[in-house]
């Protein structure tokens, strides 16, 4: 087997919520790295502590990675020759390589605590290892002591109990990170951690490798947050006897603030994103720059190129923030690509809620409209912020009819425009004879530039600048840009 096809790599969310930029980055670099080398992306459910399993969440996870086109080769759904890849689904693996480990002495039960197994192991299956005890109490590693007979007949007399994991007492712990090198803990700081939880749960630790090792797992790649984590799971690859993949732990991403970008402090989820109408291209652009950079130091990537480009080298550890800006600006560019008519399909939803006269709009007028918004948009959602161009609320227009009527050469190249488009007939009404229209306006008027386009504009919009007006007046129509027009030609009255 070559390094090619033996690529696979896995995206593991707990279904406890929505899926935020800052987890689902995984799933990015995840499925890109996957699809760089032509291997296999695999998804899988993190759900064995069903005290924070949130209903719903799990289909909300599928349709955020669907909407993102990461599409997965086997997970939910879609099956394959490691199924279940619900981890409820999978006590049966877990129990397996859980006799082997004890089998191997790797692994001992313990009957501390009347089985409750308290403190270490447990619970740390989120990002940032998320502590739900009082606080890290090690293990005295009583029941370490026990001859396996005796072990064996109190687990048989039914004594509950919980089966921990034999770490080593001495020496160093050393784990290589493609990013980070290699990491060294002291085997004192890893305790005789929790495997099964006395209810027959696996602990996230010991799923997680039972998992990868299973499912054939290359390169785990994941948030920083799991660095903690990676020890325990490094000594549990070894004790199974299966060599360890490839682990890569992705720079922190902080929220614009500096602080910790999380469910927890309300990081925005993915769905959100996708109602704003941001391009799926786009956040995985922007996320693939969250921790990583091209080569050639490009920003703007397609997913294509990004499938190109990808490579664990190109992976940095230093922290990295959220920035909502960089986030637009990176949309925006993605926008621009887009063929005229992938824009009108985009922003119709948002046309059609926004209603009259937005709704109606149809054929060549509603591309000239979306013609002239389309570069000031980071998302479809935000034509929404847009649209007072074309229906200036009531009193801008009566304060631009007064600004107008302040300036008599305004007055006269308001007129000199009423005549000129007066002149083009609403079958000939196109940006093109309006453009020219215009211009044959300001040489009756001898005026041009600012002095003709600003009050034009106030006219139609009520604002002195604004996307190209041609195209405005070409939406709004002869009769409205008529009207228009006349009523700021109108003396002041009010
Ligand atoms: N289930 C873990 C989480 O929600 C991910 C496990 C892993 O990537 O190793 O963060």
């Amino acid at each position: 087997m070559t390094m090619t096809d033996s690529v696979r790599t896995r995206f593991a969310p707990s279904p406890t919520g929505r899926l935020h930029l800052g987890n689902i980055r995984a799933a990015v670099f995840n499925w890109l790295f996957a699809r760089h080398h032509g291997g296999a992306f695999v998804l899988r459910l993190e759900d064995t502590d069903v005290g924070r399993n949130v209903a719903g969440a799990e289909a909300g996870v599928l349709e955020d990675l669907r909407w993102l086109g990461l599409t997965w080769d086997e997970g939910p759904g879609v099956g394959g020759p490691h199924a279940p890849y619900r981890q409820s689904e999978r006590g049966a693996t877990y129990r397996d390589a859980l006799a082997r480990l004890v089998e191997a002495g790797a692994a001992y039960p313990c009957f501390c605590d009347g089985g409750a197994g308290e403190a270490s192991g447990d619970d740390e299956d989120a990002e940032g290892g998320e502590e739900t005890g009082a606080g890290w109490r090690r293990y005295d590693g009583r029941c370490r002591g026990l001859t396996p007979a005796e072990a064996r007949a109190r687990v048989e007399a039914g004594e509950a109990h919980v089966v921990r994991f034999a770490a080593p007492r001495e020496g160093v712990v050393t784990v290589r990170d493609v990013v980070r090198g290699a990491i060294e803990t002291p085997a004192a700081d890893v305790d005789d951690f929790v495997l099964m939880r006395g209810d027959g749960r696996p602990t996230y630790n010991f799923a997680v490798v039972v998992d990868d090792v299973d499912m054939a797992i290359s390169h785990v790649i994941r948030g920083s947050g799991h660095l903690s984590n990676t020890p325990k799971q490094a000594l549990l690859f070894d004790a199974l006897g299966v060599p360890r993949p490839v682990f890569a732990h992705l720079a922190q991403v902080l929220d614009p603030a500096g602080g910790k970008l999380s469910k927890r402090t309300g990081a925005r989820p993915l769905s959100a994103y996708r109602a704003d109408g941001f391009l799926p291209d786009a956040l995985v652009n922007y996320l693939s720059l969250l921790g990583w950079s091209d080569p050639q130091e490009r920003e703007v990537l397609t997913r294509d190129e990004l499938v190109e480009a990808i490579s664990l080298e190109r992976l940095g550890p230093s922290d990295t923030a959220y920035d909502p800006e960089k986030l637009r600006w990176v949309a925006t560019r993605h926008l621009a690509a887009l063929p005229l008519e992938a824009v009108v399909e985009g922003v119709r939803p948002y046309l059609r809620e926004a209603g009259p006269p937005f709704d109606g709009w149809s054929g060549a007028e509603l591309e000239s409209a979306v013609e002239a918004l389309r570069s000031r948009l980071g998302a479809f959602g935000e034509v929404r912020e847009h649209l007072h161009f074309f229906e200036p609320p009531a009193e801008r227009m009566a304060e631009a009819r007064r600004a107008v009527s302040r300036d008599p050469e305004a007055r006269t190249v308001i007129d000199a425009l009423m005549d000129a488009l007066a002149a083009v007939s609403d079958d000939a009404w196109s940006p093109e004879t309006v453009k020219t229209a215009v211009k044959e306006a300001g040489t009756a008027a001898g005026v041009r530039g600012k002095a003709l386009y600003t009050p034009l504009r106030l006219a139609v919009s009520g604002e002195e600048h604004g996307p190209d007006v041609a195209r405005i007046l070409h939406t709004l129509g002869r009769t409205r840009t008529l009207d228009r027009l006349r009523a700021v030609s109108m003396p002041a009255s009010n």
